[in-house]
């Protein structure tokens, strides 16, 4: 047991009486007593009143008994002092003793003038009395606690620090105090144990830190663009986490499965992006690849305190690398390094999950949305950059002030293509293309699929080939010829419409509207490219307002039909008629089918007006008739639109109601453009209006691009060559053959011909030549209207 040493113990213990006990002052008071009774008064009888005078002679006078109990009076108070005393120093000495926290006294001199159990177990001393803080720690500790035990005593303060050990494993609160004792300064000290609180407290801060860097990371997933942002910043973020050293991300590479470094950040602020394996290599020596490949292979968390040479070299002690799902597959690891030994503890280990999950979240949400973009901006059927795609380019370019040409590359006929060979074989031949194209054009020049047949093409204004000489050199022998597409072999053209940006549009919508309308022009020109032709523009808008215009003109019935003779190149006679519409404008009178036919077939209206013009040449025949004139057959031109539409019927057989069916009123006139694709349904049409008893008539023949073969084999009844052959069959004995071979296969198949355009009297003797039977022209008279041409009847 170890000694509370102080003033008091020392008064106290002095050499006891007879005893042997302490004395408690009861010696001196017994010695007293023994004087008045006359002989020795034992102590432990002293402060027993009854027994003190028990030992009194008889004759002792009251005084003397007053002065005995007195005594026994002031013995016993005596006596409940020592007990007291003997009890707060009990009190005193088991608190210190059993305390688990070093106590201590020291005097104003610095020595210690008490100490517990525990603080002599601190030390490893059996006691500290006597002796000072040079005993116990090195000079500049000892220094500095003399400094805080001076200001405590000089300035009656308590003071209250965190110590630490010097390996940093343990931390104590330690309070120091003054005492004063009978006005002499004394020093109280203890210290408590606070290793545990430390620990938790500490443990509690790394958990705080921890869900600050998951918040951090949901706003950096939540504003993140690309990957790079979102690693970049997701590495920053976590690098400056206290404990933290370097945080890299690496990725997986999906074809090989190798990890590569990304990014990477270290405390000191330095950040990278890496591009290539050599230059991690060189400048990443710390990365910890082989705990990362680990990771990726396992899809678990690693970690180590076994680090490689980079980071013995920075003074890393430990690394965790978590893997990074996205979409149930590895995509890469992030790995930490902590400059701490075995810094990763289950703490890190078990939080490293939520981590992980956080930022594959993130990653799954930009990769999917990357590839949403993607999807969005490639042309499922040919792989080739899509509609979309173009138009951002284009509208990039734009914005950069760009100038070149668009290219809308067009395959021919595609509808055609897609109906005589099937659907599949047509895609297979659009995919065999894109594939050319994409094997030949430099990606500067923003190769993209915009529609079914349909490819266009940025030509930059600085390339060395002008555009035309580009299509004409590349492109239209690139693609022009034959594919085997499955079992077909199919033969392919192309034509190309060009417009210019910013010339004639700075978007791709309004690029790509005016390349068609370019390439529109190119067809009918029988040329393989056309440039938009900006003049064009106003014709265009004259179309829109004109649309607008002829919506009121059939409303208001502006429509009247002329009629031109068709007559019999023998005889000279009139053998039909054929209606021609016109447009009765109130202003500017009457205009010829040309400038308004293409905007009714355009806008459908052509549907309308044509059911008009049938029923008008229908009420005219009757006219005639029942005016007693014997009217020709009478053709009417009817448009593609209306050849397909299924009240075609209908209003043949209305129109027919009109004049007498069974006089054979009525005939009708088609283009190639109505007979080509969809050869069964083609076929189906004609046969149900042959059926009707109206015959029909090849119109323009000659014009078109089917072949005489193919039309040959429709149930149709009139061939009508064209004006332009008529024309030129006069000036070249070439087309006077082809004109003669049509003819006579005309024959052969039982059609009647028809040559349209005669003007003069040459060319009907050719025709007669060939033994084209009926003739149409000028020659024999313009388009009149209906009451002109009843005169012409009456003749
Ligand atoms: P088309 O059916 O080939 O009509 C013949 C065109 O040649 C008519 O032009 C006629 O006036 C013109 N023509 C006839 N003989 C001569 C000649 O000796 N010399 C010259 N230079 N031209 C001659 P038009 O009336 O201007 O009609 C042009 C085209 O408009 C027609 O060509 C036809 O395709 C279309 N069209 C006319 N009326 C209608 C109609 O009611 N419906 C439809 N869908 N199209 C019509
Ligand atoms: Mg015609
Ligand atoms: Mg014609």
């Amino acid at each position: 047991m170890n000694h509370i040493a102080s003033k008091e113990e020392a008064q106290l213990v002095r050499p006891g009486d007879d005893t042997g006990q302490p004395d408690d002052g009861c010696a001196e008071l017994a010695r007293l007593a023994g004087y008045i009774v006359g002989r020795p008064v034992p102590r432990e009888a002293l402060a027993d009143e009854v027994r003190l005078l028990a030992l009194a002679p008889p004759a002792m006078s009251p005084a003397q008994r007053q002065a005995l109990s007195d005594l026994a009076a002031a013995a016993r108070a005596r006596q409940e002092l020592r007990r007291k005393l003997s009890r707060a120093e009990s009190f005193l000495s088991g608190f210190a003793e059993h305390s688990p926290s070093p106590l201590w006294i020291k005097d104003r001199s610095g020595s210690y003038v008490m100490g517990n159990a525990a603080l002599h177990g601190f030390f490893g001393v059996p006691t500290v009395v006597g002796k000072d803080d040079s005993h116990f720690w090195p000079e500049d500790v000892r220094r500095s606690l003399e400094e805080q035990d001076r200001a405590v005593l000089d300035n009656g303060e308590v003071i209250k620090t965190m110590e630490t050990s010097h390996d940093g494993a343990r931390h104590w609160l330690v309070h120091k105090f003054p005492i004063d004792v009978d006005g002499e300064p004394f020093l109280g000290g203890s210290a408590i144990d606070m290793t545990e609180e430390v620990a938790k407290e500490r443990a509690l801060i790394r958990h705080d830190n921890f869900y600050v860097l998951l918040s951090r990371l949901s706003a950096i997933i939540s504003r993140a663009r690309s990957l790079e942002a979102l690693c970049l910043d997701t590495c920053r973020e976590a690098a400056h986490q206290p404990g933290l050293e370097i945080v890299d991300i690496s990725r997986r590479d999906e074809a090989t499965g190798a990890i590569r470094l990304f990014t990477s950040a270290l405390r000191d602020g330095s950040e990278h992006e890496w591009r290539s394996d050599e230059d991690s290599a060189a400048h990443a020596d710390w990365f910890m690849h082989e705990l990362a490949v680990a990771a990726a292979a396992s899809g678990t968390l690693q970690f180590s305190n076994d680090v490689n040479h980079g980071c013995t070299r920075r003074d890393i002690r430990s690394c965790m690398a978590i893997p990074l799902l996205v979409n149930g597959k590895c995509w890469g690891v992030i790995s930490f390094y902590s400059t701490r030994p075995e810094f990763f503890d289950s703490f890190y280990r078990e939080r490293a999950g939520e981590l992980g999950t956080e930022l594959s979240f993130g990653l799954e949400r930009l990769l999917n949305a990357q590839e949403l973009h993607r999807l969005a901006r490639t042309n499922a059927l040919s792989g080739l950059p899509s509609r979309l795609h173009f138009d951002e380019e284009v509208a990039a370019l734009a914005a950069g002030n760009a100038s070149g040409t668009v290219l809308l590359i067009n395959i021919n006929r595609f509808d055609e293509i897609s109906s005589a060979y099937g659907n599949t074989a047509a895609i297979g031949l659009m995919r065999q293309v894109a594939q050319r194209l994409r094997g030949e054009v430099a990606e500067r020049m923003v190769l993209s699929h915009v529609g079914i047949g349909r490819f266009a093409l940025f030509y930059p204004v600085d390339e060395a080939r002008s555009p035309r000489g580009y299509v004409h050199d590349v492109i239209i022998p690139l693609l022009e010829g034959s594919y085997q597409v499955d079992q077909h072999r199919i033969w392919c053209t192309v034509n190309v419409g060009a417009a210019m940006l910013p010339e004639d549009g700075t978007t791709a919508d309004e690029l790509l509207v005016k390349a068609w309308d370019a390439l529109a022009g190119a067809r009918h020109m029988e040329e393989h490219i056309g440039f938009y032709d900006r003049d064009a523009d106003h014709a265009l808008a004259r179309q829109i307002s004109m649309e607008a215009e002829l919506r009121d003109a059939v409303e208001r019935g502006e429509f009247v039909n002329y009629y031109q003779p068709k007559v019999d190149l023998k005889t000279g006679k009139i053998a039909g008629a054929e209606a021609l519409v016109r447009w009765n404008h109130p202003t500017r009178g009457i205009v010829p089918p040309a400038e308004f036919v293409p905007v009714l077939e355009r806008s459908g209206l052509v549907i309308e007006v044509g059911r008009i013009v049938m029923q008008k040449a229908m009420e005219d025949w009757r006219t005639w008739h029942d005016a007693g004139l014997t009217p020709p057959q009478i053709a009417v031109n009817v448009a593609p639109a209306q050849f397909r539409c299924d009240t075609l019927f209908d209003d043949i057989e209305k129109a027919l109601n009109t004049a007498e069916a069974h006089m054979r009123p009525l005939s009708i006139e088609v283009t190639e453009s109505s007979l080509v694709s969809d050869h069964r349904r083609v076929v189906d049409i004609l046969t149900r209006v042959r059926n009707l008893d109206v015959p029909v008539a090849i119109d323009d023949f000659g014009t078109g691009y089917s072949s005489l073969a193919y039309l040959v084999t429709l149930p149709v009844d009139v061939l009508k060559i064209d004006r332009s052959f008529v024309i030129k069959m006069a000036q070249d004995s070439g087309y006077m053959g082809l004109v003669q071979t049509i003819v006579s296969l005309a024959h052969n198949l039982e059609l009647e011909v028809v040559a349209e355009g005669i003007e003069k009297p040459e060319e009907a003797k050719l025709l007669k030549l060939l033994r084209c039977e009926y003739g149409q022209g000028n020659l024999y008279g313009k388009p009149v209207p209906a009451e002109e041409f009843a005169l012409l009847l009456k003749k």
